[in-house]
């Protein structure tokens, strides 16, 4: 008998079952439907020998000390600070756009100080903002919204930026300084030898057995278990009973140059043409020295693998519905970001998933039958 039955080997899962393992010494069977451990983070090695990300690239970047020095007991780090730049009327400029941004743009020079009053002659008044397409206009204006955010995001989620939650394009900042970084946390690493040898190392324990290929659907009633953590999806694991919830999907197509780099910088932006949002060139994140370069372009669609839950509010709204199912249903715990249906990073879902061992741990004896408080809201992401 299993105690716990963990759907999906992704960070939630993962981090769970090395938890249950290690602090509760509890028997833990990890399955995931790939073939591969890691969820969306796997990296692998193609067949000349580079190190790619199997589902476009990932950095690791937080505020976090907790987080960081709870996966370094299962990796050691390469320093490494994200740059993107943006193809923008035939230039290739920084993406968060900064002062060098506006200033190659339109050929000024600027300082920071007339930045503030360039945006703000620019700036359109909004009332309260709302939509993706507020948060932008708001700062920078039109015009710089239309190049940067409005192509782009139609492209990446077909919906137009006024019908997405605030909270997708104020991922992206603007700022006055000439900071080109994608991100601005503390911490900002990358693990030395990949994410698939970091979550191996975290599942490697004996009570902890792994299956892939493996679908839920097909050893819920096969194997013994007393309890269930669930990552993938919430709407399927109800059957889409309340209708489906909406996920983006995104098509990668990895390529290998023989020759030794192939852009600038680790990601380059295309928000005004093509049909794919970005190409990554793995070297600049991995550091690996290598006479050829492995390149991945995305091609977002709304079929495929759910990679990104769809911030909106009727989306909230139909996943409250499911949430509170979830609630109801006595000894299954979902967590991650399909099942809190969270644009969470991956920090995030450390946290949310070292939040909910804290909550297990407090509310259920080691080996005990009863049945345990369970706390799925989005506040269990909370990074303390
Ligand atoms: P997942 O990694 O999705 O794992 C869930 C697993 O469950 C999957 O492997 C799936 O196969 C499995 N599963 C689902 N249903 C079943 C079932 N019925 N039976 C068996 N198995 C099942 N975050 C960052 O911090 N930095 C980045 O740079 C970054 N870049 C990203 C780029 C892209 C293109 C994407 C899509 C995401 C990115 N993220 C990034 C987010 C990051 O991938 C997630 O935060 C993280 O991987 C979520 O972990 P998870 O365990 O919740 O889910
Ligand atoms: N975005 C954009 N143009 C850009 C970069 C980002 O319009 O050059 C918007 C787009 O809607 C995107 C969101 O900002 O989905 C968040 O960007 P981020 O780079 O965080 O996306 P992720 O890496 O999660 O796909």
């Amino acid at each position: 008998m299993y105690d716990w039955l963990i759907v999906g080997a992704g960070f939630a899962g993962s981090v769970l079952a090395e938890r249950l393992a290690n602090e509760r010494n509890e028997r833990v069977l990890l399955i995931d439907r790939r073939s591969h451990i890691g969820g969306n983070a796997y990296d692998r090695y193609d067949d000349d020998g580079l190190l790619i990300h199997q589902y476009g690239p990932h950095i690791f970047h937080t505020n976090s000390k907790q987080i960081v020095e709870y996966l370094s007991r299962f990796t050691d780090w390469r320093p490494y600070e994200h740059r993107v730049l943006a193809e923008v009327d035939g230039m290739l400029v920084p993406i968060p756009i900064n002062l060098d941004t506006v200033n190659k743009l339109y050929n000024l020079s600027l300082t920071s100080e007339e930045l503030q009053g360039w945006f703000a002659e620019r700036a359109e008044k909004k009332d309260e903002i709302k939509t993706s397409e507020d948060v932008v206009v708001s700062v920078v204006g039109r015009e710089l919204y239309e190049k940067f955010f409005r192509g782009y995001t139609r492209k990446q989620w077909g919906l137009d930026p006024s019908e997405l939650d605030k909270s997708v394009t104020a991922r992206v900042p603007t700022r006055t300084s000439r900071d080109d970084r994608y991100f601005t946390d503390e911490f900002q690493l990358m693990p030395k030898h990949g994410y698939t040898r970091m979550f191996e190392r975290m599942v490697r324990h004996p009570n902890i057995h792994v299956m892939t290929q493996t679908d839920y659907k097909d050893v819920k009633g096969l194997v013994p278990h007393r309890r269930v953590i669930f990552t993938g999806p919430i709407d399927e694991y109800f059957n889409f009973q309340f209708g489906r919830l909406p996920y983006r999907s995104l098509r990668f197509e990895h390529v290998t140059l023989n020759k030794r780099w192939h852009q600038p910088v680790g990601v380059v932006n295309y928000p005004q043409t093509h049909a794919y949002t970005r190409i990554t060139e793995y070297k600049h994140l991995t550091g690996q020295d290598h006479a050829k370069t492995a390149l991945t372009y995305e091609f977002p669609s709304a079929e495929g693998d759910p990679y990104y839950p769809i911030p909106k509010a009727e989306n909230q709204e139909l996943f409250k519905k499911y949430e509170r199912l979830a609630l109801a249903t006595p000894d299954v715990w979902f967590v991650g970001r399909l099942a809190t249906y969270r644009y969470y990073n991956m920090d995030q879902i450390v946290g949310q998933a070292l939040a909910t061992f804290r909550r297990i741990n407090e509310s259920l004896p080691v080996g005990a039958d009863t049945t345990a408080v369970k706390v799925v809201s989005p506040s269990a992401a909370r990074i303390s």
